[in-house]
């Protein structure tokens, strides 16, 4: 090993350290506050319920925020299963709780309460000592900041390998980098460093690096939000390609409705809530190919969570003239019909 990569190793495992210390020590006060029932008060089911299709299984997950002046509740009761070799999408406007979600799954933020599974691992039951276990084998992340990625003084090459240095599972790591690197299709750049690569360029080496420990489960945050329309529909394609040839689950948050189109199923946050899923229509799922082509390719339902309740998106209600908090239900010949209440049953 050279002198540049020892060094970078070290730097590499301080960075590990940091983060291990960092997330030990608020965790450990919240381990006890942590409820172990689910959020309508059932007591926390086993993994053995979960079933073995569902990588991703994510019941009424909520997660606060607290800081001294104020409580921020991110996620409010998310309801969300992801089956496994799946290539979905979740969108959202700013602050709508797409990140808090993906780090939750990722292992990078203790949940507060609810239920959360990955890979028949229940989130809550971890130790740190499994997390970061978890965050090294089960999960790969590409983030929207390349600098998060990539370290700068390494070529592609290098980057690839390093995520590999604390593995066994890996013989020989440099012929792995560089098939990782091909699969990107970036192998003709494995000697070039972050500054001498594209946007789009690093972004695939980023997905390259995720990949290195085989990850069962890809996360991206905002891959494209750094690019161009044009290398943002690329890097969708290096992802569509990675599921299909990999079978590899991946959830892309990305708040590009014009992405978006290009995955079989988009999930919608609303308040850090799942308001409404978008499913590839029926017809087209065999020639997703096509799907950008469509105008919108899928069908839209709202979601309902396992008490009933659904978001009605806020322009829908203004529509209506809806300003209080009461609306009429009518179940009308197989529909159940929304109302404004009349006037003076508002002033009431
Ligand atoms: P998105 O990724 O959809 O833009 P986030 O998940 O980043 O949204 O944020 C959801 C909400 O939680 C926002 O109101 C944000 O300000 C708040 N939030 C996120 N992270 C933290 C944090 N570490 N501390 C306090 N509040 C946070
Ligand atoms: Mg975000």
């Amino acid at each position: 090993m050279s002198m540049r990569k020892g060094k970078a190793l070290q730097e590499k495992e301080k960075q590990a350290q940091t983060e291990v210390q960092e997330e030990t020590v608020p965790t450990e006060s919240a381990a006890e506050e942590r409820p172990q029932v689910s959020g309508n008060g059932a007591p926390a089911q086993e993994t053995s319920d979960i079933d073995p299709k569902k990588i991703i299984v994510c019941e009424d997950l909520v997660k606060i925020y607290k800081t001294e002046e104020s409580e921020v509740l991110a996620l409010q009761g998310l309801e969300l299963t992801v089956d496994r070799g799946e290539l979905m999408a979740i969108i959202g406007n700013s602050g709508s709780g797409k990140s808090t979600f993906l780090n939750m799954i990722g292992g990078l933020d203790r949940p507060s309460a609810g239920r959360l599974f990955v890979d028949g691992r229940n989130l809550f039951k971890m130790t740190e000592r499994e997390l970061v276990e978890y965050k090294k084998s089960v999960v790969g992340f590409v983030w929207q900041n390349n600098a998060r990625n990539l370290l700068p003084y390494l070529n592609a090459w290098q980057n690839v390998q390093m995520p590999m240095m604390f593995s066994n599972a890996v013989k020989d790591k440099k012929t792995r980098a560089l098939e990782l690197l091909e699969l990107v299709g970036m192998g003709h750049k494995k000697n070039s460093r972050l500054n001498q690569l594209s946007g789009g360029e690093q972004q695939r080496v980023a997905i390259a690096i995720a990949l290195a420990n085989n990850p069962k489960l890809l996360l991206a945050d905002e891959p494209t939000g750094s690019v161009d329309v044009h290398t943002g529909s690329y890097i969708l394609d290096v992802f569509r390609e990675l599921n299909r040839s990999l079978g590899l689950t991946i959830v892309i948050v990305t708040h590009d409705r014009q992405l978006s189109k290009k995955v079989n199923r988009v999930v919608a946050i609303r308040d850090g809530k799942t308001s409404t899923e978008f499913i590839v229509r029926q017809n087209l799922i065999e020639n997703l190919d096509a799907v950008a082509e469509f105008e919108d390719p899928h069908d839209e339902y709202a979601v309902l969570d396992r008490a009933g309740r659904l978001q009605i998106p806020r322009e829908m209600l203004d529509e209506l003239g809806v300003e209080g908090n009461r609306v009429r239900l009518l179940l009308e010949e197989g529909r159940i019909v929304i109302e404004a209440p009349p006037k003076e049953e508002e002033a009431s």
